[in-house]
């Protein structure tokens, strides 16, 4: 037997990770920052990803390829949408990958992005800007500890890196 921490649920987990799309460009990256935590089994991360780490050791790298179905999904809808910029307050800097709230007439909330512009449109998407794409990660483990009841009731972890209220 080992003492060597393993990645479990109710545990919460520091990871450097980066983000790279099929052509191998990097999309996002924790690289010169500090660790990421997140609470394992709360779907915190893209569902790939948290299963490719479920028992990993502490210091472990794992390189792992995630299908749109396990990461931000598949296109369903009939993609952007071109609105006037006049329907944005005019002082709201818009950029392109930008998530924001709106709402239906019913008073219903949903998250747009914007996936881009066109003349004096914007193109708005109903769906995360990585939709159809295979995502490859890098990771590695640098720290695990146990979550407290707090974190585990509010699924999300607290503290340095981790959420404030
Ligand atoms: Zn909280």
């Amino acid at each position: 037997m080992s003492d060597i921490p393993t990645v479990a649920s109710n545990k919460v987990v520091f990871i450097q990770y980066t983000l790279k799309d099929d052509k191998g460009e990097v999309l996002d990256s924790s690289d010169g920052g500090p660790a990421m935590p997140y609470l394992h089994g709360a779907n915190n991360l893209v569902v790939g990803l948290e299963k490719a780490l479920e028992g990993a050791s502490l210091g472990q790298v794992l390189e792992v390829a995630v299908p749109p179905e396990e990461g931000y999904g598949v296109r369903s809808g009939p993609g952007p949408q071109s609105v006037p910029r006049t329907s944005f307050p005019e002082d709201a800097e818009l950029e392109e990958g930008m998530a924001f709230l709106t709402q239906d007439d019913e008073g219903n909330q949903f998250q747009l992005w914007i996936a881009g512009f066109e003349g004096d449109n914007v193109l708005i998407d109903d769906e995360h800007p990585l939709v159809d794409q295979t995502l490859h990660f890098r990771v590695e483990v640098t720290a695990i500890r146990d979550a407290t009841e707090e974190e585990q009731k509010h699924g999300h972890p607290h503290g340095p890196g981790g959420h404030a209220h």
